[in-house]
């Protein structure tokens, strides 16, 4: 069988339209996925998992003293309510939320940089913060050619307690620094509660070793106002495309093809299905992780969360062939990382843009960035690397995370191992 760069592009094209975490559109994808490993011979299962839902009735932020002006703003999913007249407090710019910063933060409503972090979050719990707003973007957007960003809260955040929270323009933000509020009103009113999210899931037999497995793993969900084709429709794509291959050449391993939903909300698919199979995951020796690609202007990369020898396998093999690819061993900021958190050595292929090439996570991710051919090639080499593990006479890949990247994962899933050894 060849594989087919419009074939793959087709598929691309079909799931490309916004589709988040829980969403209708999702699910939708979800059909669309499961339909096309039903045109290609195989059953395929589809499994669902609860997430949050939430959806924001009324968000509304006002500067009331020393001068009055209502700012668009979205609110934060999950992050509670606040009393139906709104929230009239003092008002602090508290940057990074560091200590330092909160002295006096206590009953206020405070403005924090965007891309806080949990521990950021805890600390304006700490200090007595009545509510939070954060900005999107930079302060030199155009309103018309960008959209304010769609934020929730997540689990980890709400470990800390639950503050309102919402978020508005970076430009508005320095605006309102610059004019020195003192008090301010914010009004949220949100429904929260669960719905479904769902993996699909397709499996080939192996013909020698039927109790050792591979899962080759995709996400196929997107971020708000993102059609989501290069994070990550390309990945889905390619995995479809290897699944293809591998139903027509029976692999001497058990192969799983598994298409991730909610990833962008915290690899909420693949934590879900690693704790949900766990004596399925004692047999899987690697997971093949793919995540962002086809940018026509880009470089390709891998990130090895498993042992350092496999970085050596990829690097000869990418001068072997003649494919460019740079190997790390690391811990990628997707599903490869709850297999490795359960012990199972992962690698993640990626093509990404160079710089400028193709922005993703917003409007922009759009499928004239990309191309079939360099989809293709990554889904060849992809493909050459699998048959050296999937019919290798001895697995070649230890069956062990060594210390570092045990310890890089524990880091980037924010574990805390003293509570977790009690
Ligand atoms: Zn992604």
């Amino acid at each position: 069988m060849k594989f087919s760069a419009q074939r793959e592009f087709d598929l691309l094209n079909k799931i490309g339209f916004v589709r988040t975490s829980g969403s209708y559109e999702e699910k939708k994808a979800a059909e669309i996925l499961l339909e096309e490993v039903k045109s290609i011979g195989l059953i395929g299962e589809i499994e669902p998992f609860k997430v949050d839902y939430y959806e924001i009735k009324k968000a509304k932020f006002e500067v009331l003293e020393p001068y009055y002006m209502e700012y668009t703003v979205t609110g934060y999913g999950m992050s509670g309510n606040t009393p139906k007249e709104g929230l009239e407090c003092e008002f602090e710019y508290v940057e990074n939320a560091d200590m330092v910063n909160l002295i006096n933060a206590k009953d206020k409503i405070v403005l924090i940089n965007s891309g806080f972090g949990v521990k950021n979050y805890e600390n304006l719990i700490k200090a007595g913060v009545k509510g939070f707003i954060s900005f999107s973007g930079t302060v030199i957007d155009d309103e018309s050619k960008t959209d304010l960003e769609d934020r929730k809260l997540r689990d980890k955040h709400l470990e800390h307690g639950k503050i309102p929270g919402l978020t508005l323009r970076a430009k508005d933000a320095m605006e309102i620094i610059k004019n020195i509020p003192t008090k301010v009103r914010m009004t949220l009113e949100q429904i929260e509660g669960e719905c479904d999210s769902h993996n699909i899931i397709a499996t080939i037999k192996g013909s020698m070793y039927e109790n050792e497995e591979i899962h080759f793993v995709a996400h196929y969900d997107s971020v708000p106002f993102s059609n989501g084709v290069y994070d990550n429709g390309a990945g889905s794509v390619i995995i479809m495309e290897l699944l293809r291959y591998y139903h027509e050449n029976t692999p001497k391993r058990t192969l799983k093809f598994i298409w991730f939903g909610s990833e962008e909300r915290g690899l909420l698919g693949s934590k879900y299905y690693t704790t949900t199979h766990e004596e399925e995951i004692k047999n899987v020796g690697l997971a093949i992780n793919v995540d962002m690609a086809g940018p026509i202007l880009g470089t390709n990369k891998a990130f090895v969360t498993a042992d350092n020898s496999l970085c050596n396998m990829v690097e000869y093999m990418s001068k072997e062939i003649g494919f460019p690819i740079s190997v790390v061993q690391d811990v990628y900021s997707s599903d490869s990382t709850p297999y490795a958190d359960k012990g199972v050595p992962a690698i993640s292929f990626a093509r990404f843009g160079a710089n400028g090439g193709a922005p993703g996570h917003n409007r922009y991710d759009l499928i004239e960035h990309l191309s079939a051919e360099n989809i293709c090639k990554l889904t060849e080499f992809i493909h050459v690397f699998s048959e050296r593990t999937v019919n290798a006479c001895v697995f070649p890949v230890p069956r062990e995370i060594p210390q570092n990247m045990i310890d890089a994962v524990d880091k980037y899933l924010m574990k805390d191992k003293k509570k977790e050894n009690k």
